[in-house]
Formats: structure tokens, C-alpha cells, sequence
């Protein structure tokens, strides 16, 4: 049977190994293919292609956007995105630059609010976009003596009841879905045994994902049962992977499905768009 690892991340977002190594990694632990799902960006799919000693090694384009229901985090997953579409490279550098925005205006409340002045270069230069946050803002309140810690910094300024924060922007479950489907992937309800809220699984399925992730390192014998169980009851295909960021905490291989799940999945593609 071959054994597909349906969720990795790279040093493109926020995993810590560059696709050649996890693709080293993939060959050296039998691995027959992996997905390359990086948070909202497909910066890396190019570079893992391009890698030359891949042997037979399957590489499925792929990403992770957030998305967010009633407070709770929503992960969905993309597989055989376009990764050169226009609209899609679009509208995520849209996303970025709301994050960006973001700070900015977290830098600017804390000179008018606080008469706090930071470089907000000094903060990018923090973090990669898909991190960034108020940690890094944070730092650089540290290293220039205004706050004596990082939890002092979010206590004193960046705490989510101060006039200093700045919500985060994000997605609903069907703008996400609808982005996946508008660069022709199939979209995949990731890690739900993750989601605090079980009872929104129905809504967000029901947003149109073709798969939901049954096998995750962080899923309970539990989780996977009823995504199993939803799984049947909607028709989903279930998938599985090791949500890979770093050697020290996860493998790649970790959590795998077959490649007869992988076929199931991208017929689904196939099979949506014959209805056109
Ligand atoms: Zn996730
Ligand atoms: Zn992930």
C-alpha cells in the first residue's frame, strides 16, 4: 500500500525545514507521497517541484488557510491547488498584507495611546508574515525597556481588553472553501478534534469540503471516531497527515492514509467540475 503524509509545513510559513530536506526526510521514512500545506502561502510548492533528487517521491501542491467561526479556529486545507493562479496569489497577498496592517496599527495605538514609539520595521523584522503577531511586537517593547518581559508587554500593552490590540482578521469557513475551489483544489476540513466548538463541524462541512482530516498526532482515539462518523454521514473522503513543522516534536509519516484515498479525493475534483 502506499502512503501519502497529507499535511506538512515548511520554512515558507511557519515550519522550521526547507522543502528539500522534508522531501529527504519523506524518501528516508518510505514515504510515497506528501502534501505541501503551507499557512496561506504557496511559496513553497515551486521550490519542492524543483528539487532534483525526489526519486518517486509524489508531491501534492497544496496550503492551510484559517478561517474562524464564532470565536473558534477553523483550519482548512487545499490539495492540488493551482498555485500559479493569479486570483489565488491575489488574494493571498491580501491576506498578508491585512496582517501587516495589523501591526501597523498596533504600533500606532501604542504611540497615541501610550506615547510609545517603535520602529515597526524592528517588529518584521521579528517574524516571518505568517508569525508575525503581538509576540513580536512584544520583543521589541522588551528590548527597548519598556516592558520587562514579554507576558509584562501583553499585560501592559497587547492584552486583547487593552485599546492598544487590534483584532485579527480572518476567514469564514466558506470564504476559505471558496478560495481552495476557485484555484480548482479540493478543500479539506482540517484536524476537527481541534476545533473547541464540535457542535459547528456540521456548518463547516457543510461549506462545501470534500474531505475532513481523520488522522492528526494531536487527534484522541475519540476525534477520530466521530470524523469517521461524519465522514460517512456526509460522503467525505478521510484523510490524515502529520501536520509536520519540526524534527523535535513531529515525523514525517507520522499520520499517513492510502493512496486509494488519495485517488478518492481527486476525483472529486474531476467529478465536480464534469457537472459544468
Ligand atoms: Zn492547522
Ligand atoms: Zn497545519
Amino acid at each position: 500500500m502506499m502512503k501519502y503524509d497529507m499535511h506538512v509545513h515548511t520554512i515558507y510559513s511557519d515550519g522550521v525545514l526547507k522543502p528539500s530536506q522534508i522531501i529527504n526526510m519523506a524518501v528516508s521514512n518510505k514515504i510515497n507521497g506528501i502534501a505541501i500545506t503551507d499557512h496561506d502561502t504557496t511559496d513553497g510548492i515551486e521550490d519542492a517541484f524543483n528539487f532534483k533528487d525526489k526519486g518517486d517521491l509524489d508531491i501534492i501542491p497544496g496550503i492551510e488557510l484559517s478561517a474562524t467561526m464564532e470565536g473558534n479556529d477553523i483550519h482548512i486545507l487545499g490539495y492540488w491547488i493551482d498555485y500559479r493562479n493569479i486570483n489565488l496569489l491575489a488574494r493571498l497577498s491580501e491576506i498578508k498584507e491585512v496582517r501587516i496592517e495589523r501591526i501597523e496599527k498596533m504600533v500606532k495605538n501604542l504611540y497615541d495611546i501610550a506615547r510609545i514609539k517603535i520602529d515597526i520595521d524592528e517588529v518584521l523584522r521579528e517574524g516571518n508574515y505568517y508569525t508575525l503577531g503581538r509576540p513580536h511586537i512584544a520583543r521589541v517593547l522588551v528590548m527597548h525597556g519598556y516592558a520587562d518581559s514579554i507576558s509584562d508587554a501583553f499585560k501592559r500593552y497587547l492584552n486583547k481588553n487593552s485599546q492598544i490590540y487590534v483584532e485579527k482578521y480572518k476567514l469564514t469557513p466558506e470564504e476559505a472553501v471558496k478560495i481552495i475551489l476557485d484555484a480548482n483544489g479540493a478543500p479539506v476540513l482540517a484536524h476537527p478534534g481541534l476545533i473547541d466548538n464540535k457542535e459547528l463541524i456540521p456548518k463547516i462541512i457543510e461549506a462545501g469540503v470534500y474531505g475532513i482530516e481523520v488522522y492528526h498526532p494531536k487527534h484522541h482515539p475519540e476525534d477520530v471516531n466521530f470524523a469517521h462518523e461524519y465522514a460517512e454521514m456526509y460522503n467525505l473522503v478521510e484523510t490524515g497527515g502529520s501536520d509536520f513543522h519540526s524534527p523535535e516534536d513531529d515525523i514525517i509519516g507520522e499520520c499517513t492514509i492510502s493512496n486509494h484515498n488519495v485517488i478518492k479525493l481527486k476525483e472529486k475534483i474531476k467529478s465536480v467540475r464534469e457537472v459544468f
